[in-house]
């Protein structure tokens, strides 16, 4: 028995745990992956790390502003660039005109998540699959790996808003009202590819961006130069996305490794590196909810009629980390109002985290 139940281990529900754990609460969060973080993912991979979710922070509230200075002041992220560059199919590579500060974590960005989570009570590998009320009135939630059970006052839902469909809908309008469940229904997301890959330590050019945006590929979205930020590179490697159009196009598909070549193809006709379609080594992974593209508009989605039930995410009124968090602290204070209602100072966590 918990007071609160948080499902997903991303930014939002990191926040939304540490905010109420600071608040005095009991909470458990649950996350389905090995690792934290959700789409803040880095892989290990032959001697060094890549991004391929999050590629940088790049802070335009107060909240990621404090996040991101205390962030620094630990040593866990520095600047990368001030500068995204730009690709289209008649001018070339040309530099964007405004400049602000990418923050990158040289470890890996996923040690942001690593950060946010001290001294949190979190289940790995364990994905929520039901939830139900329970005639004490508390909710039960089924994990899947063990069969195990946790009860909770409240629960906090901090995944994607299609995953959070497909664990709510079979509770249906008895339990949840029809709004909210029409509400969630209504969010679609975009999905996305990433390759990484690596090169002979004598590739050259090198080329002298970190980021590129492709702006009018059909195929490609970005890439960047993901060995720039690692401390002693020992090769250069890099991290391309896909279009939204073209991971739609793969999204059944079984075999990935020859999207990946076609898209490092792509890569290197494009920018005329020509060796970046010969690399040493490749991985790709598919995300399947990767940007909301119809997000809902206020800041969390409450169930009205049951118990405490809130759903939290980038797809709740913002967007990229920054929305992400800021939901999971309006979900955070939601369930205070609902609970207890301590006095909780909107960032809370940043005390605890600073001290
Ligand atoms: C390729 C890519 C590049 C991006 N680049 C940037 C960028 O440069 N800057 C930026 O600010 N943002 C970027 N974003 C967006 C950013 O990553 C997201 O907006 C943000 O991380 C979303 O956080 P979240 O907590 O809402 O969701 P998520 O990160 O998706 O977290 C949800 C978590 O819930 C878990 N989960 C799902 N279902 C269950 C279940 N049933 N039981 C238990 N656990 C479950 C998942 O494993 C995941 O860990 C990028 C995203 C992608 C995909």
């Amino acid at each position: 028995m918990t007071d609160i139940a948080v499902i997903g281990a991303g930014m939002a529900g990191l926040v939304c745990a540490q905010q109420l754990t600071q608040a005095g609460y009991s909470v458990v969060v649950v996350e389905k992956s090995r690792g934290l973080g959700g789409r803040v993912a880095t892989r290990r991979l032959q001697a060094t790390v890549a991004d391929h979710g999050t590629c940088y922070l790049q802070p335009k509230g107060e909240l990621l502003r404090r996040f991101v200075e205390l962030l620094e002041k630990r040593q866990i992220v520095e600047v990368w660039t001030d500068t995204v560059y730009e690709f289209t199919a008649d001018a070339g590579i040309y530099e964007r005109a405004s400049r602000s500060p990418r923050y990158v974590a040289p470890l890996g960005m996923s040690a942001i998540a690593k950060f946010l989570a001290q001294d949190l009570d979190i289940l790995l590998n364990q994905r929520a699959i039901a939830i139900h009320p329970t005639p004490e009135n508390t909710w039960r939630l089924t994990l899947e790996s063990s069969n195990a059970e946790i009860t909770a006052k409240a629960v906090v839902v901090a995944i994607p808003a299609p995953q959070a469909w497909d664990l709510l809908a079979p509770l249906g309008e008895t339990i949840l009202d029809a709004e909210f469940l029409d509400n969630l229904r209504a969010v679609e997301f975009s999905p996305c590819i990433s390759v990484m890959a690596g090169y002979p330590a004598t590739s050259q050019p090198l080329p002298n961006w970190q980021a590129l945006t492709f702006v009018d590929d059909a195929d490609l979205a970005w890439i960047g130069f993901d060995s720039s930020k690692r401390p002693h590179p020992q090769q250069p490697h890099f991290v391309v996305q896909s279009s939204a159009n073209f991971a739609q196009q793969h999204l059944e598909t079984q075999n990935l490794q020859p999207v990946g070549e076609y898209m490092l193809q792509r890569a290197s006709a494009s920018l005329a590196l020509p060796w970046l379609c010969n690399p040493e080594w490749m991985q790709v992974h598919r995300w399947r909810y990767a940007f909301p593209i119809r997000s809902g508009n206020a800041a969390f989605l409450s169930a009205e009629n049951s118990l405490p039930l809130v759903c939290c995410g980038d797809w709740c009124g913002g967007n990229l980390v920054e929305g992400a968090m800021l939901s999971g602290l309006a979900a955070a204070s939601e369930i205070n109002n609902q609970l207890q209602q301590v006095l909780l100072d909107n960032m809370k966590f940043l005390d605890f985290l600073t001290s």
